[in-house]
């Protein structure tokens, strides 16, 4: 790392105080620049992003490039009415005020990224920072180092580098960025990496979200279409060979489902990939040996009902399904984070409920169900950062609901307007006028302090049945009958 990061972050505050990166202008500028990085260089981070762990084109195009764009067209498009103040219903004590509510950028914001989709997990954030007006460093991560570079070397051509900048560098690194005052902290990555981020940023009591991880549940209720729910749950165990935060980590089934649904993953999955499996282009690899190591470790002992061929030499690990898994069995300890699905077994609805509050909070929760009721029991009876019925993965690309984790899966949320919401600070913002008319209603307060002050005080400050409704639409004769009854227990007691 090159950069001296203490001056990087006083020239970065300096220029967020210049106010440059605050015009609608300049926002849409950037983000238009953003959008020009992905389009231009489209085949490159193709490449790049397949010789990390030959990751096929078809899944960068879809989870990498096409997200970032989607995010980037739905900030130019809604970027002007973000920005717009917003106007609270307001009590009526406040009639004669303006009530608003603005949403200020931070400053100076930090980004920390996980090498799984090492461009839009830092670009998407990067995306809210802007659009909310912040000046950002960006730190990707040292395990993906030619998307790192990439991203360091490319970037300033598109975005202003006196506004935006991208930081390179492992934990090291990392750990002197956090020792630095920033603004606001978007964190990706692990829950145990999550801990210190947190940690550090309670050091400048710095508002912080996490993006974390753990382990996402599948639910397969007797009444669901086996062989669907098989093709779409084993799409998201090969999806980038499992390494995705909302993977499904391990499946919750009956006996009698059980036996299906290993028979339709066999199915599919031959359909799929055929034979010869290993040599399929459309199937990734494990991103290192670290993580090669960790993910057969989790194999040792256990009874494999399909696929469990792995060759270190090549990072390869076949989609494996596990049975007879006991929850005290390794791999239903820590996220499991590759393509490897354990399957317990549960007799009931009920049973698999209690199953998933007995955890952590996950990141994802998927319910397979036809039944309404069924599917009602997990909606309101299970918390989780978000709930996807009958798919696995696909809630995360819906730019209309708020991406993020709760308890040990995260803090805050990001995606579409949530990521501008995250970058902004929600500035109340009461304007008052301070003329002789508006003084009078106000003069209530002051002392000498009586009675029947206070009795026009409760009066006025009290919630009456039906306000809102008389407040938006019969504004000035309510003023008159206010302006009436002040005047008569003022004046007259
Ligand atoms: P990680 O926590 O190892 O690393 C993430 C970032 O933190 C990297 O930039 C790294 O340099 C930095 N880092 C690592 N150790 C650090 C330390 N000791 N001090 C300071 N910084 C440190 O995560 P990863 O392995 O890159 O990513 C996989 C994890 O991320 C999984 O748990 C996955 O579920 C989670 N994830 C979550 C989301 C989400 O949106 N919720 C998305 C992708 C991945």
């Amino acid at each position: 790392m090159s950069k001296d990061i203490e001056k990087t972050i006083s020239d970065l505050r300096k220029t967020f105080y210049s106010g440059k990166t605050k015009t609608y202008d300049f926002r849409r500028a950037q983000l238009n620049g953003l959008l020009q990085f992905v389009t231009e260089n489209e085949r490159q981070i193709l490449d790049i992003l397949s010789k990390e762990n030959r990751k096929p084109k078809f899944e960068s195009c879809i989870s990498e490039i096409s997200h970032m764009k989607t995010e980037i067209n739905e900030a130019l498009t809604n970027l002007k009415s973000w920005m717009q103040p917003t106007k609270p219903r307001k009590h009526i004590s406040y009639i004669l005020d303006k009530v608003e509510i603005h949403s200020q950028p931070y400053g100076v914001v930090l980004i920390i990224g996980p090498w799984n989709y090492p461009f839009d997990l830092v670009i998407s954030p990067l995306i809210g920072a802007i659009a909310a007006g912040n000046c950002a460093v960006v730190k990707p991560s040292e395990i993906t180092p030619a998307c790192a570079k990439f991203l360091e070397d490319t970037l300033p051509n598109y975005i202003d580098s006196s506004c935006y900048v991208v930081y390179n560098g492992g934990v090291a690194e990392t750990t002197k960025l956090l020792e630095q005052k920033f603004d606001y902290i978007f964190y990706t990555g692990s829950t145990a990496v999550g801990k210190i981020i947190y940690k550090a940023a309670a050091k400048h009591l710095t508002p912080t979200t996490l993006e974390l991880g753990g382990k996402s549940p599948v639910y397969l209720d007797d009444s669901a279409d086996v062989e669907l729910a098989a093709a779409r749950i084993m799409w998201g165990k090969c999806w980038n060979s499992g390494q995705s935060c909302v993977e499904p980590d391990y499946l919750l089934c009956s006996e009698y489902m059980k036996d299906k649904f290993v028979k339709a993953a066999k199915k599919k999955i031959q359909e799929w990939y055929g034979e010869k499996m290993k040599q399929n282009a459309d199937f990734c690899r494990i991103i290192n040996q670290n993580h090669f190591k960790r993910l057969t470790k989790l194999l040792e002992g256990s009874t494999i009902v399909l696929g469990g061929h792995t060759d270190p030499a090549d990072l390869y690990i076949e989609p494996t399904i596990v049975a007879n898994v006991k929850t005290t069995d390794p791999i239903m300890e820590e996220e499991i984070f590759g393509p490897i699905l354990p399957i317990i077994t549960v007799e009931t609805p009920e049973a698999a409920i209690e199953f998933i509050n007995n955890r952590e909070k996950p990141l994802a929760l998927y319910v397979f169900s036809t039944s309404k009721i069924e599917q009602n029991k997990f909606l309101d009876g299970t918390y989780s950062g978000g709930i996807c019925i009958n798919d696995v993965l696909m809630h995360y690309s819906c730019s209309a609901l708020p991406f993020g984790g709760v308890g040990a899966s995260g803090i805050g949320t990001y995606h579409g307007v949530y990521s501008f919401d995250t970058f902004s600070h929600k500035r109340a913002a009461l304007i008052k006028s301070l003329d002789r008319f508006g003084e009078f209603t106000q003069s209530v307060r002051y002392p000498p302090y009586t009675e029947n002050k206070l009795k026009i005080i409760n009066l006025v400050t009290m919630n009456i049945p039906g306000m809102d409704f008389v407040m938006s639409n019969a504004t000035l004769p309510l003023l008159l009958v206010i302006f009436a009854l002040l005047y008569f227990m003022y004046f007259k007691f």
